[in-house]
């Protein structure tokens, strides 16, 4: 029997936050992750001035943490870009790279997104490259020529050692802050496609995590993580309520305790 691929559940808060609360959302998050990381992985991506806070706050506790994006450069005049580098300093391991809120609001493109995982990647961070396709490519029946372009490209520029390294986030766009989740049969079906790709460039490759985004909550999250190629969630605001963020990563815990 090939060995279980261990489950993640990473909150992404977009541009969320104060000091206040997040100190009590990350305290609760702490404290209720205790009991679930034996058997799974849980993460936030915080916005990058909060990062010294958690540092300070989760050091020594079972919770990873990590930013919403990196530049693709180490260093330089690119006022505003926060580098890979630096985020690591403050002891990080994880980073968004190509959200559909930086596609869309920032004009990223596929190449763009895998350099930036690249840049991750040399710096010890988990690039959690986020995929997905909009509305109106789904009704066109275009969404896995899309989904496979995004990650084509991410994959050409990596090694497999590399791409090894990777996490994956299929979010569809359409599913992202709606309320309105794919169901578990689109879900499954495009994270199918997905492994299949990864497959196709190296057979180790069907290891690589596997994340659905999208309006996921305590309500769906289970049926979602049972499907055989979904490795967990990235949760964007449900990722803000301690209880329901907790209820999610309990909900990753049974249905791979389940498999
Ligand atoms: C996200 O921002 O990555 C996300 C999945 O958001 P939400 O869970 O709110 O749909």
């Amino acid at each position: 029997m090939s060995e279980q691929r261990v489950k993640w559940v990473v909150g992404n808060w977009k541009m969320h936050g104060r000091l206040a609360e997040n100190a009590a959302l990350l305290q609760a998050v702490a404290d209720g992750a205790g009991a679930l990381v034996d058997v799974i992985r849980i993460g936030v991506c915080v916005p990058t001035p909060y990062l010294a806070q958690v540092q300070a706050l989760l050091a020594d506790r079972p919770v990873a943490w990590g930013v919403q994006d990196v530049s693709t450069y180490t260093h330089g005049a690119y006022t505003g870009e926060v580098a890979a580098g630096m985020a690591a300093e403050f002891g990080a391991t994880l980073a968004l790279v190509g959200h559909s809120e930086r596609r869309a609001y920032h004009a990223e493109s596929s190449d763009l997104v895998a350099a930036k995982a690249r840049r991750a990647l040399e710096s010890g961070l988990t690039p959690v490259v986020c995929i997905g396709e909009t509305l109106a490519e789904r009704e066109a029946g275009t969404t896995e020529a899309v989904v496979g372009a995004q990650l084509d490209a991410v994959l050409s520029l990596l090694s497999v050692e590399e791409a090894a390294r990777i996490v994956i986030a299929y979010e569809p766009v359409w599913a992202i802050g709606t309320g309105r989740s794919a169901t578990v049969e689109q879900a499954q079906e495009v994270h199918a496609f997905l492994r299949a790709r990864l497959v196709q460039k190296e057979a180790s490759l069907a290891r690589v995590a596997l994340l659905y985004g999208g309006s996921v909550k305590p309500e769906n999250a289970q049926a979602l993580f049972g499907q055989a190629d979904i490795d967990g969630g990235l949760i964007g605001g449900a990722s803000l309520k301690s209880q329901d963020f907790l209820a999610i990563c309990a909900a990753a815990k049974a249905a791979s305790l389940a498999r």
